[in-house]
């Protein structure tokens, strides 16, 4: 819970990121209560997914690139994706989620800084892709993910905050499902939560020195 003149009190959700950690450094951080982690790679989360399958109460977050050929593994063992930036992904999560698991979780990543090389569904393309995951019964759409682009030199990415939050709030009218917003990383925490994020995705900052 956060309270000060800017921000007002909600719950805010952390992500745990731990691509590149291993087990022992995970069950650490479940020993001292952290449920909810973010990976980013198929071969490496499944692994620790595996090890770590007596503990009923982790919540595992799919934060990676996603190829079609994972969609499965995927909508397999996790409960989140926060990934999806195509209509074919989705479709492919959907088929592919058991069906005696809860619809997956999904967020549609934003692309807000619009930059070539990044992923995420462009602005323009959003509405178009939050509909058809909105009518696929396997899914569970709760809103959006975006990093913006880092603020270097003379960039001023504040308008990317702006707009995520903008496109958040539509989202939120227009879907009684989504309520999620995940924006920030170690890099701009401060900045996400003016923007109303309630889920940050914390890496370096709670696992290095
Ligand atoms: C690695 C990663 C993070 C965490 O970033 P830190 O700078 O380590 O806090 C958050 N989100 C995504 C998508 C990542 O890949």
């Amino acid at each position: 819970m956060i309270k000060n003149n800017n921000l007002p009190l909600k719950k805010i959700k952390i992500i745990a990121v731990t691509k590149n950690q291993n087990i022992n450094v995970i069950k650490k951080a479940i020993s001292i209560g952290i449920k909810e982690f973010g990976e980013n790679y198929i071969q490496e989360s499944i692994v620790k997914i595996q090890a770590l399958k007596n503990y009923k109460n982790i919540i595992w977050h799919f934060i990676g690139k996603i190829q079609s050929k994972k969609t499965k593994i995927i909508a397999q063992n996790f409960h989140w994706c926060q990934t999806i930036d195509r209509e074919k992904i989705a479709i492919l999560l959907n088929k592919y989620r058991p069906k005696n698991l809860p619809p997956i979780n999904v967020l549609i990543q934003i692309n807000i800084s619009e930059e070539k090389n990044k992923n995420g569904v462009y602005i323009k393309d959003y509405k178009k892709l939050a509909e058809s995951i909105y009518l696929m019964p396997h899914l569970n759409l709760r809103g959006i993910m975006a990093m913006p682009a880092i603020n270097k030199n003379s960039i001023d990415n504040s308008i990317q905050y702006k707009q995520i939050k903008t496109i958040f709030e539509k989202l939120k009218k227009r879907y009684i499902s989504v309520d999620t917003l995940s924006l920030g990383t170690s890099f701009d925490i401060k900045k996400s939560l003016i923007a109303t994020s309630n889920m940050i995705r914390i890496g370096r900052d709670i696992f290095d020195k």
